[in-house]
């Protein structure tokens, strides 16, 4: 048997109607592993914020500095996969922008996720499923468009933001917000470790705690391009990749490098490009919706 699948249905949970778990211990053989057809990248928003030094320890302290928040939107037959749901839809060109952490940083959003799904042809109810590299507010922004979509989310992470542990104000500001913006969808399915989506190795999601409890990447394999990585916020920038430097937010140091690790690895076996979620310079480099990567 390659994959060990574990089904637990928990039902009746105050917090959730019914949720199920799902584990998968491994990656995807390079060589085997079925395509997704289309992956697009979406503009999520962008970020200012006043100090750099927070996402870079020890350096850049006061300089400010522009993010990049990206989606992927993957096609497999009739599924479409939407990794990470970006800045509130309500941020759309409101001049003040909308924050997590209002002393730290500004999100700001130039065009909205429905307008872009519209582009080609697609209404958020479309969307068969929703995977969330982390709960923060610029991830999950507008996991609330897709009501009727599967939400995969690491358990870890799902009962971080309903824990009670947060070590100090700021981050228990972000588990409150967490809780807001998922809301409770119909249909979420809590993921321990690695999970290979569609069951063919197409599209996995790979754990990489250590900005959250339960971060993830997510990992596909597409026709022409290749396998490619989507970071999630294993790392930020791809100067800290090279340098292992860790945001002082994370909530875990030590995991933070061993999942970076873990990346570097996955990139030599899989001959993969790794894409960087907040690294704009990069970003603004990649293709954007409608064109896509085959
Ligand atoms: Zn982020």
């Amino acid at each position: 048997m390659t994959r060990a699948l574990k089904f637990v249905f928990a039902c009746g949970l105050s917090l959730l109607a019914c949720a199920t778990t799902v584990a998968s211990g491994e990656l995807p053989d390079p060589n085997s592993a079925g395509f997704v057809e289309k992956l697009y990248r979406l503009d999520c928003g962008r970020s200012l914020a006043n100090d750099e030094s927070v996402w870079t320890p020890g350096e850049n302290q006061g300089r400010s500095i522009e993010f990049s928040s990206t989606c992927w939107l993957a096609k497999r037959g009739k599924d479409w996969l939407i990794w990470d749901t970006g800045v509130p839809e309500a941020t759309f060109k409101d001049p003040k922008g909308w924050s997590t952490l209002p002393k730290l940083i500004v999100y700001h959003l130039d065009k909205t996720l429905t307008d872009q799904l519209a582009e080609i042809g697609l209404k958020p109810a479309d969307v068969t499923h929703v995977a969330i590299s982390h709960t923060h507010g610029d991830h999950i922004g507008n996991v609330g468009l897709f009501p009727d979509a599967r939400v995969l989310i690491q358990r870890a992470e799902h009962e971080w933001i309903y824990g009670d542990n947060a070590p100090n104000e700021n981050v228990k500001q972000l588990m409150a917000l967490a809780r807001k913006l998922m809301g409770n969808p119909r249909h979420i399915q809590l993921v321990d470790g690695d999970f290979d989506v569609f069951g063919d190795g197409s599209v996995t999601l790979v754990s990489t705690p250590g900005h959250t409890p339960g971060s993830q990447s997510m990992l596909v394999r597409l026709k022409q391009s290749g396998f490619i990585i989507l970071s999630g916020d294993v790392v930020h920038l791809e100067e800290n990749f090279a340098k292992n430097r860790v945001p002082s937010l994370n909530t875990d140091k030590e995991a933070s490098i061993a999942s970076m690790e873990r990346i570097r690895q996955m990139i030599k076996r899989y001959q993969a490009k790794f894409f960087i979620n907040h690294d704009k310079s990069e970003s603004s480099g990649l293709k954007l919706l409608p064109a896509f990567y085959d």
